[in-house]
């Protein structure tokens, strides 16, 4: 049996040690290059003036030469209005980047002495970063489907003639999500020989139903692709857009022809695991941001935690929180989030 990938050395190239450790001016440089690039700031970020602004050294900090607005490398990004000094938020990326299975917001107020509430906002902000699509193309070729619910258990009674059967409709879950997942897999002859789940995308459904399964595969999968799933006849397609394989896993796994939704349920895997051992329960409000980060963990198995760390700080260093999003800490929790590609 080959070695597992995150045994290898390949898989390690970032020492957390090191970043926990970095100086001022070393997490500076880290954020700045993130931000911009080696090639320094060609714009005005106050105002998109094409003129290269001041540098202040002191302060770390730019000035406009049009406009005289002060910036630091935070503004306007993840991470502006920031309290603590730069090397927390990378210490905070780069521990997060070696979780295979998710990190906890309790774990991390614990290792980093942090408030809870702190540390659950930090790790939202990641998360929700990692929502941007890291892919514009809808999915081809082989694509797998399959589903999962959250939020699901109902506690039995203590006596048993108390009981209900959680089966019906009226005794479940008011919150019961189902995550589905669309695995695009690659493809039996792919050049650099791939092999396993390609690109995952993740929705929250509230029921695996043929009309909730069917809607995001319409909007999100070329036409033409074929789609793989169990027996389950939420999988069942009413239109001819695309081709369709099933596999009845009372019969077998992989059936006679070689369909199989093993790559679905691979992600279904690692997406319990983190459930299971980190987070417990994932709500109602932020379900998305959970199936979404162990859809990104899949796609980035094979990337060593040095190449996620820099894709992840990339995402929080250049891109503008949403402001849906903004004033996590005082209550304002984002609005429930249906999508996640
Ligand atoms: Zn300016």
């Amino acid at each position: 049996m080959s070695r597992h990938f995150l045994l290898s050395a390949a898989a390690r190239r970032l020492s957390v040690r090191e970043v926990l450790g970095m100086s001022d001016a070393q997490a500076f440089e880290r954020f700045r290059a993130m931000r911009w690039g080696r090639e320094g700031e060609a714009v005005c970020p106050a105002c998109g003036v094409a003129e290269q602004p001041w540098f202040l050294p002191s302060r770390r900090q730019w000035r406009g030469r049009a406009c005289g607005h002060t910036v630091s490398v935070t503004s306007g990004r993840m991470f502006a209005h920031r309290k603590l000094p730069l090397q927390v938020y990378l210490g905070a990326i780069a521990i997060y980047s070696t979780a295979a299975k998710g990190l906890s917001a309790l774990q991390r107020s614990r290792d980093r002495d942090v408030q809870y509430k702190r540390a659950f906002v930090m790790m939202h902000k990641i998360r929700e970063r990692l929502m941007v699509p890291r892919d514009a193309t809808a999915p081809s070729g082989e694509v797998q489907r399959d589903g999962a619910s959250t939020n699901g258990s109902v506690r039995p009674e203590n006596r048993a003639d108390e009981r209900v059967d959680r089966r019906l409709a009226e005794n479940q879950n008011p919150d019961q999500r189902c995550v589905l997942v669309m695995r695009e897999t690659h493809p039996a002859d792919d050049p650099l020989g791939r092999v396993g789940g390609k690109r995952t995308l993740t929705v929250i459904i509230g029921r695996e139903n043929q009309t909730d399964v069917g809607a995001p595969a319409a909007r999100f999968i070329a036409p033409g692709a074929t789609l793989s799933a169990d027996a389950s006849d939420a999988y069942d397609l009413r239109h001819g857009r695309y081709a369709r394989r099933r596999v009845n896993h009372q019969h077998a796994d992989r059936a006679a022809d070689g369909t199989t939704d093993k790559q679905a349920e691979a992600y279904f895997s690692r997406f319990r695991r983190m459930q299971i051992g980190q987070h417990h329960t994932f709500g109602v409000s932020r379900p998305a941001r959970y199936a979404n980060e162990a859809a990104y963990r899949e796609d980035t198995r094979r990337g060593s935690n040095g190449a996620i760390f820099d894709d992840i700080l990339a995402k929080c260093a250049r891109t503008r929180p949403h402001r849906d999003r903004c004033g996590d800490r005082q209550g304002n929790t984002a609005r429930p989030e249906l999508l996640a590609a």
